[in-house]
């Protein structure tokens, strides 16, 4: 069906395709009329909000007749505590999302450029292009890479800086390859960026994240001014449906994002919850765990079945089939269980699971066991 408007589109604009989410679990409901449906098929949290998030959400309810606090106060100051930075540092977002938007926004124009890997998370390019700037794409690791199959290069990606470059984006673990950088190298990288490039290193993950060698990029804001990094309540901390998230930076660069942020970005619920989650350490060692032995098990299953998977760092793992896996998506939609295909992606061989429930890894492996 042709679009009437689209001549009238920005320039950007007209290329875009929407960005695919996990089908959502009443949607399947209603065109496959399957009962009990797990989705495993956007890297939330299965044990979702813990108690004190929840009751900071029911308590925040008798307020919603007000407007949220714009500023953010208390957010930012629990943020600030957590981080042990300056408030005037922090960007709250409606999600990382939003964040990751408002430095397009506020960085980029169709003269100038921003750089990202192959395979990297599918919000970049929609950001980039809707500004009409300019993405170059630095080509991944191939699939046989022994440490990081599909991830990020950086220095392909090092070889796409220029004097046009505003942003760089790095998805630290990746989203949907799961692959991620160690310390040494991606400091190494942030030290080679010309200072008009900002480096945004998405740390969507962190809190999942328990590896030696993987960095905690905000320890190093005050030795780049042009480092971003961005962090999300929306996975470990299980409020993907409220929508918070944060960029940490050069106070200059917050303030540029706070031009163009909308004045009540963070709904108050969410502002209520996120604090709660900071001071909730026990759901987060919970939630840990629970993905901790969520990921061996889609290993192990990975192993039986014979089917190919980089190591994840996240709460999700990219697996190979080997073949196209949209029939074995489909497949699995007829038993129930929801995951991510990643053809948009160029990995028409893959599908992208999250760690669920023990109980939903079970029925995967089950399913999967029938359908392959
Ligand atoms: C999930 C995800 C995000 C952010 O999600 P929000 O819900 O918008 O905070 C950002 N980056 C990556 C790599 C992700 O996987």
């Amino acid at each position: 069906m042709s679009n009437p408007y689209l001549e009238l589109a920005a320039p950007g604009v007209k290329g875009l395709q929407p960005y695919q989410p996990g089908k959502p679990i009443s949607e399947l409901e209603r065109e496959y009329g399957v009962p009990n449906i797990i989705k495993l098929a956007s890297n939330e949290n299965p044990l979702g909000p813990g108690r004190a998030a929840r009751a900071a959400m029911e308590r925040e309810i008798a307020q919603v007749a007000r407007y949220p606090d714009g500023g953010g106060y208390e957010l930012k100051a629990a943020l600030a505590a957590r981080h042990s930075i300056d408030a005037a540092r922090i960007t709250l977002g409606n999600g990382s999302n939003d964040v990751l938007v408002l430095l397009a926004e506020a960085f980029l124009t169709p003269e100038t450029e921003a750089v990202y890997s192959e395979y990297a998370f599918a919000v970049y390019p929609i950001a980039v292009q809707a500004v009409g700037a300019r993405a170059r794409v630095a080509p991944a690791y191939p699939r046989d890479h022994a440490a990081s199959p599909l991830g990020h290069d950086l220095h392909a990606m090092a070889q796409c800086l220029n004097g046009r470059t505003r942003l760089v984006f790095i998805a630290n673990p990746n989203n949907p390859t799961g692959t991620w950088l160690e310390r040494a190298d991606l400091r190494s990288f942030v030290e080679r960026v010309p200072q008009h490039a900002l480096v945004v290193i998405d740390e969507a993950y962190f809190d999942y994240v328990d590896e030696p060698e993987y960095p905690d990029t905000t320890r190093w804001l005050d030795d780049f001014p042009n480092l971003v990094v961005t962090r999300t309540f929306s996975k470990a901390f299980g409020l993907a449906g409220v929508r918070a998230g944060y960029a940490l930076s050069a106070p200059g660069v917050a303030d540029l994002l706070n031009r163009v942020r909308q004045p009540f970005n963070l709904n108050s619920l969410a502002q209520a919850a996120a604090v709660a989650a900071l001071g909730d350490n026990a759901h987060l060692e919970r939630s840990r765990e629970l993905n901790r032995r969520g990921l061996e098990e889609i290993a192990s299953y990975c192993e039986a079945f014979g089917l190919g998977f980089a190591p994840s760092i996240g709460n999700f793992v990219l697996v190979d089939f080997g073949r196209p896996a949209l029939p074995v998506y489909e497949a699995l939609l007829r038993e129930a269980v929801i995951v991510r295909p990643v053809g948009n992606y160029g990995l028409p061989n893959h599908l992208r699971i999250s760690v669920g429930l023990p109980e939903e890894n079970e029925r995967l492996t089950a399913a999967l066991r029938k359908v392959l």
